[in-house]
């Protein structure tokens, strides 16, 4: 069967609309406001014919999650188990916050291979939050925009040798 690809991160940092982008339809509701997205969406993507199945979360974004370690459990639960590799999405215009830290912290402690995205890359206003997630230690960051479509083509790189 296909491999399954989660797209993680924190609230507002466009991991629906990179979800809808990689799926190619609008099946993530996208919005300016933090937890929009209220279960897990699955959908069909293709980047360069590798093909994979592509899981949007919102485990972060839970209100009923609202302590560290509930927000982890859940996010667990519900989305990790299974992923052959994993999306983490950061916003480099708005550069890495304490929950971005949080989160790269939690998933180096996990198996799965994790691909780090830097979205909201276009301009020049994202150069430094680039170079701020080399911070992470999560490996060289992947410059993309997922609302103009730039970089999407090159996750294909991030993402084949663990696939
Ligand atoms: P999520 O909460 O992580 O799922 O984020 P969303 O996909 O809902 O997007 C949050 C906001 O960021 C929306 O207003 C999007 O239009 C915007 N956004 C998403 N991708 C990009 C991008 O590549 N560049 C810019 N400038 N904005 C983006
Ligand atoms: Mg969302």
């Amino acid at each position: 069967s296909k491999p399954t690809v989660i797209i993680i991160g924190r609230p507002n940092v466009g991991k629906s609309t990179l979800f809808n982008r990689l799926v190619g339809k609008k099946l993530a509701l996208v919005d300016d406001q933090p937890g929009v997205t209220r279960d897990r969406r699955m959908g069909d993507a293709v980047i360069a014919g590798l093909e994979f199945t592509v899981v949007d979360t919102a485990g972060w974004e839970d209100e009923d999650a609202e302590t560290l370690p509930g927000r982890m459990r859940k996010q667990t639960e519900v989305s990790l188990e299974g992923a052959d590799a994993a999306l983490f999405v950061i916003d480099a215009r708005a550069g890495i916050t304490p929950l971005d830290e949080e989160i790269a912290r939690w998933l180096r402690e996990q198996e799965v291979p994790v691909v780090l995205v830097a979205n909201k890359a276009e301009g020049k206003a994202a150069e430094a939050g680039i170079y701020e997630s080399y911070s992470l230690g999560l490996g060289e960051p992947l410059g993309i925009s997922a609302e103009h479509g730039e970089g999407v083509a090159d996750l294909f790189g991030g993402l084949w040798p663990l696939i």
